[in-house]
């Protein structure tokens, strides 16, 4: 039997009516003769209401705890997912991830996965059981222990479930009808994409497109599992929605495909730092040993053998910045006079595969800021984007002017 995967994120299965109609639609892929592999999220909320538990239980807590509990939310909509089916006469039981076994590294909070031994699930499926309904978002590590997979992770869940049953395709439901030129909840002439390519969302994704974890996109162009996003409220058919496909596939596109955005930004400056070789490694070596993402970075001119360094990271991950560098300096690995934290700041970004082959478009970026008397901080660009830091009070009006600019209302 062909085997299709549906997810249905938090919304989609936000209350025991919302979680019939999900079934419904499952229902369908099994009536045209899929044997289906359904994977769900916890209902929408439960997974945050989760994690407070945690912080205020113990703020310095123990990561594997913290998996063990937050991973619980899934499977409680696991078990009502396979007992919704069941009274729908569809065979179907639910999978806790440790039980497939989804097996993932021991990186509690962020874990990745490894393996998914596809036997235990083909038996049932040998006997008869039409759906397999997987609780999203969690594994068990080489230690037995429960992991999770990053927040938003049963996207990835779904399209390694996709590739290790080798899926007809991976659809992912959702609270929107697709993919779209920005999300459409910041402005409403964002426009639904028919097709995007992979190396396009997956730069939408990790510049802070939340619709797909990054993870799941990078899963799905390395393994060529045919991803599509789509509405868990409206009417089902073949082509609805947004396919999330390769390059290949489209014949037209605009040079700029959307606008991401992220808000969990803080800008770091490092004041006055000697000015010698090494510096560089001198301070980004113990951010990494630290596990800060450092995203931007921008080394001011130098005077009188002394430089201000400027760095970006996430806005949680500002005090184990402080700390690594407070330590430094302690050590005497670096020597600067102060480190200066703006976290009023978001990043924005255009992404396109027409960038590549299209002169002006950041130029065209910075005059639109420009026009708009927004100041850019720090600039950052790749082959297919170009970022900007900027006051989160400007954020949506960026977002707004930029997708004004590019006339990303309209299809190519
Ligand atoms: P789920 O709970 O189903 O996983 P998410 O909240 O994680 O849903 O992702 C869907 C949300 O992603 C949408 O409601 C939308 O606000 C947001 N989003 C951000 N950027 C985009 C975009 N470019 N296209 C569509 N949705 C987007
Ligand atoms: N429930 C998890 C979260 O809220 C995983 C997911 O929904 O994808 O992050
Ligand atoms: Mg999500």
């Amino acid at each position: 039997m062909p085997v299709l995967v549906m997810k249905f994120g938090g919304t989609s299965v936000a209350t025991v009516d919302k979680i019939k109609r999900a079934a419904k639609k499952v229902g369908v892929e099994v009536a045209k003769g899929y044997d289906v592999i359904v994977i769900v999220s916890a209902m929408s909320g439960e997974t945050n209401k989760l994690v407070g538990f945690v912080n205020d239980t113990s703020p310095l807590y123990d990561a594997r705890e913290y998996d063990a509990i937050v991973s619980s939310g899934e499977n409680v909509t696991a078990g009502l997912m396979a007992l919704t089916l069941q009274e729908m006469d569809v065979p179907a039981r639910s999978w806790q991830g440790w039980q497939v076994p989804v097996m993932t590294t021991s990186a509690h909070s962020s874990a990745r996965i490894e393996e998914i031994p596809t036997d235990n699930i083909n038996a049932k499926f040998g006997e008869g059981m039409k759906v397999a309904v997987v609780a999203g978002f969690q594994g068990v590590s080489p230690e037995g222990r429960i992991t999770t997979l990053g927040r938003g992770g049963s996207d990835t869940t779904a399209v390694a479930f996709a590739a290790a049953f080798e899926a007809d395709r991976c659809d992912i439901y959702t609270d929107v009808d697709g993919v779209y030129t920005t999300d459409p909840r910041v402005t409403d002439k964002a426009r639904k994409l028919d097709k995007i390519a992979f190396e396009e969302m997956l730069e939408l994704a990790s510049l802070g497109a939340k619709v797909l974890q990054t993870r799941s996109v990078e899963l799905a162009m390395r393994y060529k599992v045919r991803l599509r996003v789509l509405s868990s409220f409206e009417e089902q058919s073949d082509t609805a929605g947004t396919l999330v496909c390769a390059e290949e596939e489209i014949m037209e596109s605009n040079v700029v495909a959307g606008v991401a955005f992220s808000r969990d930004e803080a800008k770091m400056t490092l004041i006055s730092v000697a000015d010698r070789p090494g510096i560089a490694a001198a301070i980004f070596g113990p951010l990494a040993e630290a596990g800060v993402n450092v995203d931007m970075i921008v080394q001011n001119i130098s005077e009188e053998g002394r430089t201000d360094m400027t760095f970006s990271c996430p806005i949680d991950q500002v005090a184990r910045a402080q700390k690594a560098m407070d330590e430094a300096k302690a050590r005497d690995d670096i020597n600067f006079h102060d480190l200066v934290a703006d976290t009023d700041v978001a990043k924005v970004s255009i992404v396109g595969i027409g960038m590549r082959s299209h002169a002006g478009v950041a130029a065209k970026m910075f005059a639109t800021l420009r026009d708009e008397g927004v100041n850019i901080k720090v600039i950052t660009t790749s082959e297919i984007k170009t970022s900007v830091l900027i006051d989160r009070k400007y954020m949506e009006l960026a977002v707004q002017a930029l997708h004004d600019a590019f006339e990303l209302e309209k299809a190519a």
